[in-house]
């Protein structure tokens, strides 16, 4: 078999592997390049014929997996995509919404209809447009998880748990070639274990080959505490001990329903007094809805609370917000509260106006969950700045700024190793390192090389005959 690195090469976002195998080529995950400001235009340029691809195989639904999927599907791809039902439906709410955002970018950018140099300038197309998610999410074909499927005679695969977001998993392939089987895993993104809803990374089997990825393979999580106790100290700090507002910054599919799970368990115990909260994204109440759908696939944990209590996404005192009209009413809303809004960095979406409202405020607390990307406002919160641009205006920030790393969505350096490690090493010939900037990854081929494992890190379009 031969596998070709086509994303995600010493940088994070782009997964892409191409694998053939007896002249069928297999496409491990179509994500989207939004790296150092690629022009999102760019991944129209794939380096392959897409109609030549005879299956697509998605390890998970986030857009840096998924996100190029309908420009393979509108260009030419006319295979099937397989992937958990969790993926299923989740991608294509992603999908279905990165459309959006894209049109959003080119409303920003008028098309200039003087200047030649503009006139048919790719850039002023999106990279496609909901016709194009229909037709991707047709292409699908579910399979659950644990259950081999074969594809060919000479190829199985199966979807293994990695936790990271629901349906996530790594695959694994058998493949026999010339009377040999051999295997080959993909690890897609790994996750941590004992986070909120999300079951547990499980355990490969048997694999000879294995991509994985090393996000923070050059790094720790430093949190000493449980998230429950971090939330119920903040929360008493800004809604309790004072008349504050919380404000946490989240991405509407995942981390929310991680978030809002956690803050049900801690109320549902009374550990606090019932402070209203604020989910304010209507992309949420839809990712909420696929987790409700997909239940059998949340953790142990998740599913004795909902024998116990009913349902884990509804509380008393929590409101999902869906129109725009609401949503500025919380403005209004002069009670102690939390607000959960999107996006995550706050580059764009209703926290915006959350923290226009608040930054202000000496009573309000803006606490972080999860990775900011550099030049993002929420990165130069996070660096300390003493004023920061917000709707034209130079606002000084009084708010009072947290952060906590215990809803990150991926494994340190410890939990990629241990995930490595509980793979039977005899068998494991090599590890290809990618998603990950060059530091996490030379720091995660160090650690790997100490214990005796051979892991490269591979360019951009190398291949391997293995
Ligand atoms: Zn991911």
């Amino acid at each position: 078999m031969k596998l070709t690195v086509w994303g995600a090469a010493q940088q994070v976002t782009g997964s892409m592997h191409l694998l053939e195998v007896n002249n069928y080529k297999i496409l491990i995950d179509c994500g989207l390049d939004y790296e150092n400001n690629v022009n999102l235009i760019e991944n129209i340029n794939f380096p392959f014929l897409p109609s030549e691809i005879d299956l697509v195989v998605l390890t998970h639904a986030h857009i840096d997996h998924s996100g190029n999927l309908p420009t393979l599907v509108r260009l030419g791809f006319e295979g099937q995509i397989l992937c958990t039902p969790p993926t299923a439906d989740l991608t294509q709410l992603l999908l279905a919404d990165s459309v959006n955002i894209f049109l959003g970018k080119l409303k920003k950018k008028p098309f200039k209809r003087r200047s030649k140099k503009h006139h048919h300038d790719q850039q002023q197309q999106p990279l496609y447009l909901q016709k194009h998610v229909m037709d991707t999410t047709d292409r699908i074909v579910t399979i659950g998880f644990n259950k081999p499927f074969q594809i060919r005679e000479d190829i199985e695969i199966q979807f293994i748990p990695t936790g990271h977001l629901l349906g996530a998993a790594a695959v694994h392939f058998k493949i026999t070639e010339a009377g040999k089987t051999k295997t080959i895993a993909f690890t897609g993104d790994i996750g941590r274990k004992n986070y909120p809803v999300l079951i547990n990374p499980e355990n490969l089997p048997e694999t000879d080959f294995l991509v994985t990825e090393s996000t923070y393979g050059g790094r720790l999580h430093t949190a000493t505490e449980s998230i429950e106790e971090t939330l119920i100290k903040v929360i008493k700090e800004t809604c309790i001990n004072q008349p504050g507002r919380l404000i946490i910054p989240a991405f509407s599919v995942g981390r929310t329903q991680s978030l809002v799970y956690t803050l049900n368990k801690i109320f549902s115990k009374n550990l606090l007094p019932p402070v209203p909260v604020f989910v304010d994204s209507p992309m949420a109440i839809m990712a909420t809805d696929i987790y409700r759908k997909h239940h059998k696939y949340v953790n142990e944990d998740a599913r004795s609370f909902y024998q116990k209590n009913g349902d884990e996404f509804e509380f008393a005192n929590l409101s999902y917000v869906k129109e725009l009209k609401e949503s500025k009413e919380i403005s209004n809303h002069f009670e102690p509260c939390i607000i959960i809004s999107s996006a995550g960095m706050l580059e764009g979406g209703r926290i915006q106006d959350h923290l226009f409202y608040n930054i202000q405020n000496f009573y309000a607390t803006i606490l972080f969950i999860g990775y900011c990307a550099k030049n993002t406002l929420g990165y130069r919160l996070l660096r300390g700045d003493a004023v920061v641009r917000l709707r034209g205006r130079d606002l000084s920030v009084f708010a009072t700024i947290k952060k906590t790393d215990q809803l990150s969505g991926h494994a340190d350096q410890n939990g990629i190793m241990e995930y490595i490690k509980a793979i039977p090493k005899e068998g494991l010939k090599k590890i290809f390192l990618v998603h990950g900037e060059q530091e996490s990854m030379l720091a995660l081929q160090s650690a790997l090389k100490d214990d005796g494992y051979e892991a490269v890190i591979p360019e951009k379009g190398m291949i391997f005959e293995l």
